[in-house]
């Protein structure tokens, strides 16, 4: 029996989910169908499109821009929340807790938020070989996707955590939630500066940002250096990802990251592991570009 699966979204025609998940269904020898599912800008309406869905036997969902907060206060209202959902306060996985089925709660009743986004950035650096344990790691950015990695980058046992944003107050800000909401990150201290004065060597830095949609580019102090640099962004040259390569660091796009999302809601759905690193080779070679 065929599998439905939707990602919603606005806007949502961009998305490379369905290319990526129908390309898992026949990894994992499912008949699964994925869709891109647009909604209105609203909670009322995307509560609606999800209800719908799942009373119509809809076996899990993909959550983008700009719904992720608002998906986690429908899934905080129902069947619950994941440990990496509650600390990034949004939900990029839905799926049904089975648990609840069982015990004949409905199917929008038992909706349950996961966020997958942090652990598949985790997935892709080890896949890169990049060592985690005792880094020292940097964080350019403080919006929903730098509050997405850092329990897990924690959890990945890195030695020292630094956030720095363009308004260092939003970083700050961050950190005081971050601490509250988990008891293993407020056991870290994590330091905060203005994009601009970051400076030092650093294992890891990660550019978080959304300035690769703008064309410009970030103020980096001459005296940051790093070993290893990454990119959220995919899909462009990156300037961020030049200027460390200039440097003798290596670099890497978010591209895997994306994928490593997927496959990780893949696995929740359907209990089936995906082999990323075949799955990454084959997208880059037919359904799109890096
Ligand atoms: P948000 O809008 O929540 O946050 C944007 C961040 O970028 C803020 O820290 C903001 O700083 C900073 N920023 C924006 N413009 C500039 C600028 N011109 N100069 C300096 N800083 C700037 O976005 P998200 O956190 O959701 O997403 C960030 C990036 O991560 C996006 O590019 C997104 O595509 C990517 N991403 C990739 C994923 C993947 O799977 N590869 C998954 C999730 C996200 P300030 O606070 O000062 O405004």
């Amino acid at each position: 029996m065929t599998q439905h699966f939707i990602v919603i979204g606005n806007p949502i025609a961009h998305s490379k989910s369905p290319e990526i998940h129908t390309l898992f269904g026949a990894q994992a020898g499912l008949d699964i169908c994925y869709q891109r599912q647009y909604c209105p800008d609203d909670a009322a309406s995307f509560t609606a499109v999800v209800e719908a869905f799942f009373h119509g036997g809809g076996m899990g969902a993909n959550v983008t821009v700009p719904f992720k907060q608002v998906a986690y206060e429908c899934c905080a209202a129902r069947g619950g929340l994941s440990e990496h959902a509650k600390v990034a306060g949004a939900v990029n996985t839905l799926l049904l807790d089975k648990a609840l089925l069982a015990k004949g709660v409905s199917p929008v009743e038992a909706l349950y938020g996961d966020n997958t986004d942090g652990q598949g950035l985790i997935n892709h650096i080890k896949r890169l070989g990049w060592p985690l344990n005792g880094a020292r790691v940097a964080i350019i950015g403080a919006g929903g996707a730098a509050r997405g990695v850092v329990l897990p980058l924690i959890e990945a046992g890195i030695e020292t955590l630094t956030i720095a944003n363009r308004t260092v107050s939003k970083a700050e800000i961050l950190v005081d939630e971050l601490s509250t909401a988990s008891e293993k990150i407020n056991q870290h201290t994590i330091q905060t500066y203005a994009t601009a004065a970051l400076s030092g060597d650093f294992d890891i830095i990660i550019n978080a940002t959304s300035i690769g949609l703008s064309g410009e580019t970030l103020p980096l102090a001459d005296a940051l250096n790093c070993q290893y640099a990454y990119d959220m962004m995919y899909g462009r040259e990156l300037p961020f990802l030049q200027h460390f390569a200039a440097r003798g660091a290596q670099t890497s796009n978010g591209y895997g990251m994306l994928i490593g999302q997927a496959a990780l809601s893949f696995e929740r759905w359907t209990g089936r592991a995906i082999d990323v690193a075949q799955a990454t080779e084959t997208l880059q070679a037919h359904s799109f570009k890096n």
